[in-house]
């Protein structure tokens, strides 16, 4: 099976050295010098993981992810945003898009490889299966749906997979780290920060239907999602 890897980043020089790393490493880089480029190869054909950089000549790379995550056919297609900025409110910028990753520049080949690997490890098909129910809450992975009753809940793709390990391990605590483990598959470069925002968008998302109640804050300890 062969991995494709479209790198969309105006840069030739960083370009290439991603994808000589990618290649070495097993992988069929594909390049995009800027987003039009990287819309044309993603419209004939969809990678299994895009790297995409913040900052392109005729848009920006949040405005691609943000694209990407709005259509159905690219909605969880996987993508780490390759950034130079590193604060905090661009980072939760590109969360907020839906992006799965980010990586700032500079970084080593080994960072990006194991963000790499780590990432197409979650988003492997086959690891999500039956569809989970919690006192009206109802989980579909196969369909990517998240309901209570007739009332459809919206949900980034972080969001999503992080209710479905919640649901799936129910009035258990489940600490940050745990949770970057099984949810984000390799913390490593993750703040475990990073977690409890996504709690409180899942939270906010839940809230509407009153299912916000189900995720409890266990102190010193993580997160537990009541059985009912
Ligand atoms: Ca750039």
């Amino acid at each position: 099976m062969t991995t494709q890897i479209l790198i969309v980043e105006d840069e030739p020089a960083i370009r290439d050295l991603i994808a000589v790393n990618l290649r070495y490493a097993g992988f069929v880089p594909l390049q995009a010098a800027d987003a039009s480029a990287a819309r044309k190869q993603i419209d004939a054909a969809l990678p299994d993981l895009v790297l995409l950089d913040w900052m392109l000549p005729d848009e920006s790379g949040v405005d691609v992810a943000r694209r990407l995550r709005g259509e159905s056919r690219t909605r969880e297609l996987p993508i780490i945003m390759l950034t130079a900025r590193s604060t905090e409110a661009d980072k939760l910028q590109g969360f907020d898009v839906g992006i799965d990753d980010y990586i700032v520049k500079p970084f080593s080949p080994r960072e990006l490889l194991a963000r790499v690997r780590a990432l197409l490890r979650r988003a492997a098909p086959g690891a999500s299966d039956m569809p989970v129910e919690i006192a009206g809450l109802r989980l579909e992975p196969e369909t990517y749906r998240v309901s209570a009753g007739d009332q459809p809940i919206k949900l980034g793709p972080t969001e999503f997979r992080l209710l479905h390990y919640m649901m799936k391990h129910p009035d258990r605590v489940l600490s940050r780290s745990k949770l970057l483990d099984s949810v984000w598959g390799d913390h490593v470069f993750i703040e475990e920060r990073t977690v409890d925002v996504h709690i409180r968008r899942l939270r906010l998302a839940l809230q509407p239907t009153g299912h916000a109640r189900l995720i409890e804050t266990v102190r010193g300890g993580g997160y537990r999602f009541l059985p009912e």
